[in-house]
């Protein structure tokens, strides 16, 4: 059997559709560089473009302008290297573990080095190399996660030779509150990185994630890096969400029964039917990526009506209250929205007691991915 006649079987045997709208992400990236302007938005790719697809999202961002882009690990570097031009820059924002160098400098990927460890690492393999190799600095300014403490700024700044063959090309920090507008980290994190800014002239500066871009031109820096807002996601808590959605997700039903009062819902019986109902099961569960933190507090929506998630969520299933749709409306095949024009991405993650990026991130492989590509709108 041909791959391509497989692959048409595999499409229509896909019990849920997960439609990923690559003119919105091109969209929602004119927005970020508009309101970054005259400084420039990179795009970050990390977790597979938060699970959406890299090699679907990385072109269409560089085909829209954009020329650097932050994946998290150096292997999702190696990855994404393929699928773009050779003028284009990967930047891997945790940085290199002992053994990467030598690869990562023969295939052109910028490391973000976190510390005075990984500097010398670095020097040592420009030397070895006997060439210059461009670097990002992360400077931590308030979060103690990845980035070089201020002494150790310092440190670099007295002793230069640490730099030897290393050019910095961007300095960077990342905030640790920037979607909460009024917390008071957010002036003391651009406070400290200004200070740290003003020790590294000739690079550029790089500070804003999505809600950073939202905080006001002081925390534009030079080169903004979001991620969340390019796939719709809220860039800051509350409020309206200036992006386009990006994700629709649909999944089929494949049961539909009618049950008594008393009748037990679900592992565990966590949910006992207090009257008649109608249920319909859906063919998805937390295997796709629809949290069981979801069971008896969720939804699905049909026509605009709001289907209660009823007892727990299984790995393959999830079982539905239908009884305000006129019986008869649900037939087996039939889809129901789990993230669209009713549900989005925000109220399921709010449900699920987790963030727009965690369920962005967990969407499952088992849906039928369909790319709307921005020459198709
Ligand atoms: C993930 C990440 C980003 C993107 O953050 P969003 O909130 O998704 O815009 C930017 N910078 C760093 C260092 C990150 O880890």
């Amino acid at each position: 059997m041909t791959m391509s006649v497989r692959s048409d079987i595999e499409s229509r045997a896909a019990c849920g559709v997960l439609t990923i709208d690559l003119a919105a992400i091109v969209a929602n990236y004119q927005l970020l560089c508009r309101q970054t302007a005259p400084s420039k938005a990179a795009g970050v790719v990390k977790a597979d473009a938060y699970g959406l697809g890299v090699a679907h999202v990385a072109p269409a961002l560089y085909d829209a302008g954009c020329r650097d882009f932050f994946v998290a690990h150096f292997v999702e570097a190696v990855r994404l290297k393929p699928y773009l031009p050779s003028d284009a820059r990967i930047l891997v924002l945790n940085g290199l573990l002992p053994g990467s160098e030598t690869d990562c400098a023969d295939l052109g990927v910028v490391p973000v080095l976190n510390s005075l460890e990984q500097v010398t690492n670095w020097s040592a393999t420009a030397k070895a190399l006997g060439k210059t190799l461009p670097a990002a600095i992360q400077v931590d300014t308030g979060m103690s996660r990845l980035g070089l403490e201020p002494q150790d700024v310092d440190t670099l700044l007295a002793e230069p030779e640490r730099l030897a063959s290393v050019h910095v090309e961007i300095v960077m920090s990342h905030l640790a509150c920037g979607d909460e507008v009024e917390h008071d980290a957010n002036p003391r994190q651009l406070a400290r990185m200004r200070a740290v800014r003003a020790r590294f002239p000739d690079a550029k500066l790089s500070f804003a994630n999505s809600a950073g871009i939202f905080l006001g031109d002081d925390f534009h820096g030079d080169l903004a890096r979001p991620g969340i807002a390019l796939y719709g996601g809220a860039p800051l808590a509350g409020g309206d969400n200036p992006m386009r959605p990006v994700v629709r997700l649909e999944v089929g039903i494949v049961q539909t029964r009618t049950v008594h009062a008393g009748a037990e819902i679900g592992y565990g019986a966590s949910f006992v039917a207090p009257a008649k109902m109608r249920l319909a099961t859906i063919a998805a569960g937390y295997a796709d990526g629809l949290p069981r933190h979801l069971s008896n507090s969720g939804a699905a929506f049909f026509g605009g009506v709001r289907l209660p998630i009823v007892g727990r969520v299984s790995m393959d299933s999830i079982i539905l209250d239908v009884t305000d749709l006129p019986a008869g409306t649900l037939k087996l095949g039939d889809m129901v929205e789990l993230i669209g024009p009713h549900q989005t991405l925000e109220m399921i993650a709010s449900d699920a007691g987790t963030i727009s990026y965690e369920i962005l991130t967990s969407l499952g492989r088992r849906y039928r991915r369909r790319y709307l590509s921005p020459a198709a709108r």
